[in-house]
């Protein structure tokens, strides 16, 4: 089993709402739980110029690579430019892309990180740097290795920047259920719609959340027929995160990625997971949150 994953995720950006030591935290906490061994861990490298331009804009991947990024840029990625940073990005990109490729091979890939979707082509914005889901799906097409894709995403927030790269695309589709009253706040898709957006109102739990995922995952993917879903598992959904305002039990977020998991392994699939959102205060428990989704797909592929 190959786990991708590197140290270099774990990035100071200051005092911030993100922190990304929960990448740490996810890996460790998949060790001492026994799901899986040091060694399944694999750092992905970190992705070149040229591999991004399948879906980014040249100007934008050269301010990451550069340094050149304006105020504006950073005040919409809501981060500043380091060169850690965008080595963390680069190598998050290559997670997602070698994870993509594992499952092709394998039915499941693992990326403990990624789920990137609120970058755009020509700009992040919320954290996000390079939209891995949209660069994985284009990558894989474009080899012939793949001829549909699908994202499914379960991040609170709505997947603007993987809906905005994909949109019109008859070869991808993309499913996201989230709040539409948080950022990008034009959650009802009025500028980016994924091909099924379903908006819960805050204060969603457990019985209501699973009852409309259950009622539209299958249905969303029998119409999409991918070889390959990319699953963007934020886990902003639980009911303690600072950014979300649904109110999932950890036992409920275990369930849905439980659900989605068995539900797309036993299409005959290929599964990709990746993490996306995550924010409560203390990063252990975020990262025993993410754990629980990895595992869940783990066990699902048994
Ligand atoms: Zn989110």
């Amino acid at each position: 089993m190959k786990v991708y994953y590197s140290p270099d995720y774990v990035v100071d950006i200051g005092n911030h709402v993100f922190p990304t030591v929960k990448f740490a935290h996810t890996a460790e906490r998949l060790i001492s739980d026994g799901v899986i061994n040091p060694v399944d861990l694999a750092d992905p490298g970190a992705i070149e110029r040229d591999a991004l331009l399948v879906v980014h804009d040249n100007a934008w991947v050269k301010k990451i690579f550069d340094g050149t990024m304006t105020l504006q840029d950073e005040t919409s990625l809501e981060m500043r430019w380091s060169p850690s940073l965008a080595m963390a990005h680069r190598k998050c990109a290559a997670g997602t892309v070698k994870a993509a490729r594992e499952a092709l091979e394998t039915g499941l890939g693992l990326h403990i990180g990624g789920g990137s979707h609120h970058a755009f082509a020509g700009h992040g914005e919320g954290f996000c740097v390079f939209n891995d889901l949209a660069l994985a799906l284009e990558t894989l097409r474009r080899e012939g290795a793949i001829e549909r894709g699908a994202v499914v995403d379960l991040d609170v927030h709505q997947g603007n920047g993987t809906a905005a790269l994909l949109v019109g695309r008859e070869d991808f589709s993309t499913f996201s259920m989230h709040d539409p009253a948080l950022y990008p706040f034009d959650g009802t898709g009025t500028t980016a719609a994924s091909t099924v957006d379903i908006t819960m109102p805050a204060g969603t739990g457990d019985t209501e959340y699973h009852k409309l995922l259950r009622e539209r995952l299958p249905a969303f993917l029998d119409d999409a027929g991918p070889s390959l879903v990319l699953y963007q598992a934020g886990v902003d959904v639980h009911e303690d995160d600072r950014l979300g305002r649904f109110e999932l039990s950890a036992h409920g977020v275990l369930e849905r990625d439980r659900f989605v998991a068995e539900t797309v392994l036993k299409r005959g699939i290929a599964l990709v997971v990746t993490l996306g959102g995550g924010y409560g205060s203390d990063p252990a428990e975020t990262g025993a949150l993410h754990a629980q989704t990895i595992a869940a797909a783990i066990q699902a592929k048994r």
